[in-house]
Formats: structure tokens, sequence, C-alpha cells
């Protein structure tokens, strides 16, 4: 009997990481084709649109580099 409850279980755990594991990479395939990528205008790095830096028309990585862009027009 007590067998049979740790086929049960071993079951249960091979479904449930099967599932776990499916739903992970769903996940991951959906998000990237919400996220859009951009590329900073100074470095070049590829970022998420959401975490970069929008200036007067043109993308960067973080702040630092925006205002270097901006030195190196003047
Ligand atoms: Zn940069």
């Amino acid at each position: 009997m007590s067998r049979l409850i740790f086929i049960i279980v071993v079951i249960a755990l091979v479904w449930w990481v099967l599932k776990s594991y499916r739903k992970q990479s769903n996940n991951s395939e959906a998000s990237k084709p919400a996220e859009e990528m951009v590329r900073c205008k100074l470095c070049g790095v590829h970022l998420p649109k959401s975490e970069s830096i929008f200036s007067e028309g043109e993308y960067f990585c973080c702040d630092a580099h925006r205002r270097e862009r901006a030195d190196r027009k003047e």
C-alpha cells in the first residue's frame, strides 16, 4: 500500500515539475515580443524600451550617456 502512495507522489511530482517548466518557457516566449528593444545611441548596448532614456529622438541606456551625447553635440 505504501508503494502505491510512493508511485502516486512520484507521478504528482513529475507532473508538477513539467507543468511549472512549461509555464516558465511560455512566459519567456510571451515576454519577448511584448518588450521592444532599443539601442543606446552612445555605447550601442541593447536594452528594453521601458528601461531606456528617450531624448531628442534618440535612446540611451543611462542618463550619463544621454548627457555625454548632449555635450558632444554642442
Ligand atoms: Zn550607453
